[in-house]
């Protein structure tokens, strides 16, 4: 199948061929459309499969343009990660005037607190800056609808596992979730449990 087929807006399939994709990897043939649709979605997938590129595109399909409010939550093991996923929707994204805030820790909360407070589409960050930020009311979560848990093995390795409940307590409880996952040992599949609804799975 080709990007062409998956019922795309306009401006974000010129984003993706823009960027330099001509065909859909396997895991993007597969989840874009259920994850599009609203279904949570367990890819069980490593780097270098195009997963990153996976749920950016869904992410991008999904927001409102027109509703300046965080709609899309994506929590990620480290800084450097979330900082290419920012990378990754501007650039695919970059005929849609979307907004997108790495939410990091080891920044000044000033920036933090100028670009949230500006308004964004899309966050982008680690668990405990973003924690941090929905405690003291800088991000929003009232409008979220998707969250997306990057390389959830890595983040439980890292002891965020405490910090993305924390985090989870506090969106809409409609809120979709999209999980990422090299491996996917018992903690991974409770955190499924307690936060998906009859999730599909993808092996890639
Ligand atoms: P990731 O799995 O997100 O670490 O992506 C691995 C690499 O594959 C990145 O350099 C992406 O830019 C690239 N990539 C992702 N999707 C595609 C695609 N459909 N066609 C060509 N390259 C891709």
């Amino acid at each position: 199948s080709t990007f062409d087929q998956m019922g795309l807006r306009e401006e974000l399939l010129r984003g993706i061929y823009g960027y330099g994709f001509e065909k859909p990897s396997a895991i993007q043939q597969r989840a874009i459309k259920p994850i599009v649709k609203g279904r949570d979605v367990i890819a069980q997938a490593q780097s270098g499969t195009g997963k990153t590129a996976t749920f950016s595109i869904a992410i991008l399909q999904s927001i409102d343009i027109e509703l300046r409010d965080t709609q899309i939550l994506c929590l990620s093991p480290t800084r450097e990660l979330a900082g290419q996923i920012q990378k990754v929707v501007l650039a695919v994204g970059d005929y849609m005037n979307v907004q997108c805030h790495a939410c990091i820790g080891g920044t000044a909360l000033g920036e933090d607190l100028r670009k949230l407070d500006y308004g964004v589409h899309v966050v982008s960050g680690t668990p405990g800056r973003v924690y941090d930020m929905i405690r003291r009311r800088v991000l929003r979560t009232r409008c979220i609808k998707m969250l997306v848990l990057d390389e959830a093995d890595e983040m439980l390795n890292k002891g965020f596992k405490e910090q993305i409940y924390d985090v989870y307590r506090y969106l809409p409880p409609a809120t979709q979730v999209v999980l990422i996952s090299a491996t996917l040992p018992h903690e991974i599949l409770e955190m499924t449990s307690k936060f998906m609804t009859d999730p599909i799975r993808i092996l890639v």
